[in-house]
């Protein structure tokens, strides 16, 4: 079977859509879905999706890239680009997925389908893992499980492969059908599955029911009767089953899970014998992933024996990037996911939304991509290079250093992982961003290592993807057209400066706010070209703010007239933004100020005013609803009154985060997003909707056991009447955890349960009753996640989210991941 060479007017036949054509042989080998991850763009066919944009809008941009096929709905781009050729579809989303469901169709492979609540990522990454030896395996990159990832991940299929493993994820019904005839799975896996909150389902049957329809047509269905309960097992599709259950009768019953040392051994009783494996780690998450892929390979036909053999060599699978800072003002990209050229784009594009430094190294590894020879790769990896501006690159291995001609910039190259680190201390790293990746032979953790500063062990992880899914979840509820203003003041609210406004400004909010001059300044330096607010302008600072672009808000008329001397005499336009006082009494204009300010504002040409704006005080409580309309009313009032007299009309806001959600009328022409994007919003219950995007992680430095009528810590506050067991974690009020959450008032995940402190909480250490649990030094404490929720912390102090995420020191390392 070969592969089917696609031609744009083949592709048009296939959707049978209508098109213009300029060159009707024109090769399609790459579909793209956003015009910032081009990698081919001659061979490139770009899908106008609308998601929270309208794809079209990006057409410009995919154009200038070079790309000159696309797939639209809106006939005004034919005469726009008449060079291009352009395929009109109804649906540009379902253009999309029929093509990919006929490239499917042309393949004979197996394909196993994957779905479930948690665990689909992991559970192909570990088959693939497992089942490499034995077949040439396609499989979907990262989790790109969704109606846009699947069609992505089998377009990759080509003749060499012999079995997919596709993951498929939804968030509604009627979802999944589409998924299923584009994968078409011969064996199915269900992971498992959760409760419904949070996702577009009314219950948890209906998830499962509708999860269940990937596997329609599939002739061997993996499970676990745990999952499948709400539903009676003839309903379960599929016309072969294969059970697994560590608690009730099964295919394979497994009757002992024991951790031992990092690992866990686990027994059960398949086909009348007792088997077991040994599973590389002892997470719960990990053993329940091991069991599941245990439970494929025995119904593939493997002896438990091979089972076994295999199942112990899994390694961990990360399938996150990691921004960390590194030595000599660097900052380190870590990935170690894959080693293929589509990670390696997204590493790139990760890479380029980082502009702290102009300076970018990539150090790299060879790659390995089936059935193309090293010439034809390595000119596309260096063009890839070349076009996402990498200035330098350190090439490790021997394939790559032959091929050092084709990579037009500064290289280095090395035989091996060893011949560099031996190399180390001779190179250079200072002032820029180094992406460090390598296929999993070359051991690149060392090279990792030898570049960031060591982290001193209590660290707070920011999940990038969750904030841009919760950035999405606000653009979803604003109407079209609104701005967005991303407020990043105190560090983004705990969680770090650059990086996030770098993030921010790659997924294109239109404006930043900070409290401070300075943080706009740090912004800048970074690379932040964003049109940045300032909204406590010092007058000390004003030359510097003029100098470096940034925004002052003008609070009053005394900031206005200092503002204005500072302007040199050729300053014409400076954009300024004027804040009303419509009930918060904190800063800005009352009404009766508004006839001085218009007098100081028309008498000058000098000024721009950008944007009048207000601040409620209550939006996210029912209680002042009344308050929050007559702050609207005021508001629009004197906002109507300037415009009247300035003859031009700014951006009105008005609207934080609870008040997107809950005065939905007034987003004006901008909002002021700040908390939401962290993933809290005082007018959803339960956050519900948005994810958690930050976790504080710290160790355990010592394990002690006390006698009865012991005591812990300064004062002797902790008492421990009977004895006990008690552990010191590494972070202490000095770090932000406040002393309030002392003597048992705050708690730590430890091991999976929830431990309370003992003791007064100390400047750099807290100690925790760990009495009946099995806990030792170096052991992971968790002060907050999405299970340890800051709300919960914040309740038990009598304080706000808010306040818990600021305090956070400056000391505690920030670790970014991206997937
Ligand atoms: C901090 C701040 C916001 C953001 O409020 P959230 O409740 O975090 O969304 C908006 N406007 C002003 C003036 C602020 O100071």
């Amino acid at each position: 079977m070969l592969k089917p060479i696609y031609t744009i007017s083949r592709i048009a036949e296939i959707l049978n859509a209508d098109a213009k054509l300029i060159d009707e042989q024109a090769f399609i080998q790459y579909l793209v879905i956003d015009s910032r991850s081009v990698l081919v763009p001659e061979n490139s066919l770009f899908f106008a999706l609308a998601s929270h944009r309208n794809g079209h809008e990006f057409i410009p941009d995919a154009y200038h890239k070079g790309i000159r096929n696309f797939v639209i709905t809106e006939e005004k781009y034919l005469s726009e680009y008449p060079d291009c050729n352009f395929i009109i579809v109804n649906d540009v989303l379902e253009a999309l997925q029929k093509l990919a469901t006929a490239h499917r169709n042309h393949f004979n492979l197996k394909t196993i389908g994957i779905t479930g609540s948690n665990g689909k990522t992991i559970v192909k990454e570990w088959l693939y893992q497992l089942l490499a030896a034995d077949y040439n395996i396609v499989r979907s990159p990262k989790s790109f499980n969704s109606q846009i990832g699947v069609p992505l991940s089998v377009w990759q299929i080509d003749a060499d492969h012999d079995l997919g493993i596709f993951e498929a994820g939804i968030s509604a019904v009627d979802e999944m059908e589409t998924l299923a005839s584009i994968i078409r799975p011969q064996i199915g896996i269900l992971t498992n599955i959760r409760e419904a909150h949070a996702e577009g389902f009314n219950s948890k049957k209906e998830k499962l029911i509708e999860k269940l329809k990937l596997f329609k047509a599939a002739d061997l269905l993996i499970y676990s009767p745990e999952y499948v309960s709400d539903i009676s097992l003839k309903d379960l599709p599929g016309k072969k089953h294969f059970s697994w259950s560590s608690s009730q009768a099964a295919d394979l019953r497994i009757i002992a899970i024991e951790p031992i040392e990092g690992n866990c051994y686990l027994q059960a009783i398949y086909q009348d014998r007792e088997i077991e494996c040994m599973l590389p780690f002892k997470d719960k998450a990990s053993i329940e992933n091991g069991m599941i892929c245990w439970a494929t390979l025995l119904a593939l036909g493997y002896s438990p024996e091979q089972a076994d053999q295999r199942l112990e060599k899994l390694s961990h699978v990360s399938m996150r990037l990691e921004l960390k800072n590194g030595i000599n003002q660097c900052s380190i990209i870590d990935d170690s996911y894959s080693a293929d050229i589509s990670s390696l784009a997204i590493a790139l594009d990760f890479l380029n939304q980082q502009n702290q430094h102009p300076k970018k190294t990539v150090i790299l590894s060879e790659l390995f991509e089936t059935g193309r020879d090293d010439l034809d790769l390595y000119t596309e990896i260096a063009d890839l290079l070349a076009q996402k501006k990498v200035s330098r690159l350190i090439g490790i291995g021997p394939h790559i250093s032959k091929y050092a001609e084709l990579f037009k910039f500064e290289t280095q190259f090395f035989d091996d992982t060893n011949a560099f680190v031996d190399a180390f201390p001779g190179l250079q790293f200072s002032h820029e961003t180094v992406l460090v990746k390598g296929a999993r032979r070359f051991d690149f953790g060392r090279i990792s290592k030898l570049l960031t500063q060591k982290i001193h062990d209590t660290v707070l992880e920011i999940d990038l993807n969750a904030m841009v899914g919760n950035l999405q979840f606000y653009r979803s509820k604003i109407k079209p057209g609104v701005k967005i203003m991303a407020m990043v003041k105190a560090f983004s609210y705990g969680s770090g400066s650059f990086e996030i406004a770098n993030l921010l400004q790659f997924h294109k909010v239109d404006y930043l706010a900070v409290a401070y001059a300075d943080e706009g300044i740090a912004l800048r330096k970074a690379g932040i070209t964003l049109p940045i607010m300032v909204m406590s302008p010092e007058e000390s600072a004003f030359e510097a703010l003029i100098k470096y672009r940034l925004e002052p808000e003008i609070y009053s008329l005394e900031i206005l007239d200092s503002f204005l001397n500072s302007l040199s005499d050729y300053e014409f336009d400076y954009p300024i933004h004027i804040k009303i006082d419509s009930g918060m009494h904190r800063l800005g204009f009352d009404s009766d100020e508004i006839e001085k300010l218009l007098l100081l504002l028309s008498g000058s040409q000098r000024l721009n005013v950008k944007s009048i704006f207000s601040h409620l005080v209550a939006s996210g409580e029912a209680e002042h609803d009344g308050f929050t309309q007559q702050q609207i009313e005021k508001f629009c009032l004197i906002a109507s009154q300037l415009i009247a007299a300035l003859g031009y009309k700014p951006l009105l806001h008005i609207a934080n985060t609870s008040g997107i959600s809950r005065w939905p009328n007034n987003q004006m022409d901008m909002v002021r997003l700040g908390i939401g994007l962290y993933g809290f919003d005082a007018a959803l219950t339960n956050n519900r909707g948005l994810q958690t995007v930050m976790t504080l992680k710290t160790t355990v430095t010592q394990v002690k056991n006390l006698k009865a009528g012991e005591t812990v810590g300064y004062s002797r506050r902790g008492v421990m009447p009977y004895g006990g067991k008690i552990a010191t974690v590494k972070i202490g009020y000095a770090d932000g955890y406040n002393r309030a959450f002392g003597n048992g008032v705050g708690k730590m995940l430890i091991n999976g349960q929830l431990v309370p402190t003992i003791g007064s909480i100390c400047m750099d250490m807290t100690m925790l009753d760990i009495t009946g649990i099995d806990v030792k030094p170096g052991d992971e404490a968790i002060v907050f996640n999405q299970d340890h929720t800051i709300m919960q912390l914040a309740e038990g102090v009598g304080t706000i989210p808010y306040e818990i995420l600021t305090n956070i020191s400056q000391r505690v390392k920030r670790v970014y991941f991206y997937e």
